[in-house]
C-alpha cells in the first residue's frame, strides 16, 4: 500500500492562523500520534479542534511548523495526494445530489458487494435496503433527505471504502441525537481497529474506550492522558 502505511503523526512547533495580522489559532504545538492510537480531542467551541486537525490536510491559511505523517514531511506531499490518502469526517458533510451510489463511489471503482460491506460496517445498510432502488437511491442536493448524523455515517462508509491508515473525525454540532454519535464512533473504532484516529468529541463519554484524550484551551493542550487519568 501507498503512503501513508501506518499512520504515525508528528506535530513539530505547530502555529496556524487564518490571517498573518491576527493571533493564531494553534500556537507551537507539539505533538505525536503513534500509529494506531485511538486520540480523542475536547476542548470549548472556539479552541482550534477543527484547525488542529484541518491541519494535517493543510487546510488552515497560514502554517508554520511541520506535520510529519509515516516521517514524511506533508509540505512535500501534492494537496490532491494528502488529501485522498487520509480519511477525514468533518463537522458538517456535504453529500452532492446524485444516487447513494454516486455518492459513495464517485469515480465508481467498488463493487456493489463492497459498497454493501461498506454500509454495513457503518450501521447504514437498513437504512439503504429500505429506500426504493437501494443503492440508486436519489440523494437530495446537499443530503436534504438525510440527517447530519446520517450524512456523517455516509462519509464513514466512503472512508471504510478508501481503507486509509488515519481516520479524522470532527463530530456534528448541529444536535446529532446521542445514539446516532455512538454509532458513528463504536462504527468507526470497529472499522478502523488497529488504525490511526482522531475524534473530535463534545461529550468525553463517547470517548471513553479510546487509549488517549487531548484537551485543547486557546490553540494549546493543557491536559493529555487516558480517560481514566482526567
Ligand atoms: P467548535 O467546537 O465550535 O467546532 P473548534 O474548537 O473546532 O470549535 P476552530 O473551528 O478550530 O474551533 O476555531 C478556532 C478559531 O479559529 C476560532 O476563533 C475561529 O473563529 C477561528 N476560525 C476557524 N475557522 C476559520 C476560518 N475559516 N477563517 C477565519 N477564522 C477561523
Ligand atoms: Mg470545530
Amino acid at each position: 500500500r501507498a503512503w501513508p502505511q501506518k499512520g504515525n503523526i508528528v506535530f513539530k512547533d505547530v502555529s496556524l492562523r487564518y490571517d498573518r495580522s491576527r493571533e493564531p489559532v494553534i500556537s507551537n504545538l507539539n505533538l505525536h500520534i503513534p500509529a494506531g492510537q485511538k486520540v480523542g480531542i475536547c476542548g470549548r467551541t472556539g479552541s482550534g479542534k477543527s484547525s488542529l486537525v484541518m491541519s494535517l490536510f493543510h487546510m488552515v491559511d497560514v502554517f508554520e511548523g511541520k506535520i510529519l505523517i509515516d516521517d514524511i514531511d506533508t509540505k512535500l506531499v501534492p494537496l490532491q495526494v494528502l488529501r485522498s490518502r487520509l480519511s477525514v469526517i468533518p463537522q458538517d458533510v456535504i453529500m452532492f445530489s446524485g444516487t447513494i451510489r454516486e455518492n459513495l463511489d464517485p469515480q465508481s471503482v467498488y463493487t456493489d458487494m463492497e459498497l454493501w460491506k461498506s454500509l454495513e460496517l457503518a450501521q447504514l445498510k437498513d437504512a439503504v435496503s429500505s429506500l426504493p432502488g437501494c443503492l440508486d437511491a436519489e440523494v437530495r442536493e446537499g443530503g436534504g433527505n438525510l440527517s447530519a448524523g446520517e450524512r456523517q455515517l455516509f462519509c464513514l462508509a466512503r472512508a471504510i471504502l478508501h481503507n486509509a491508515a488515519c481516520l479524522v473525525m470532527d463530530e456534528a454540532t448541529s444536535s446529532v441525537d446521542p445514539s446516532t454519535e455512538k454509532a458513528l464512533l463504536a462504527a468507526a473504532t470497529r472499522a478502523f481497529a488497529g488504525k490511526t484516529v482522531i475524534t473530535i468529541a463534545h461529550r468525553l463519554s463517547t470517548i471513553l474506550d479510546y487509549d488517549r484524550i487531548l484537551v485543547l484551551e486557546s490553540g494549546r493542550i493543557m491536559e493529555d492522558g487516558t480517560p481514566a487519568q482526567l
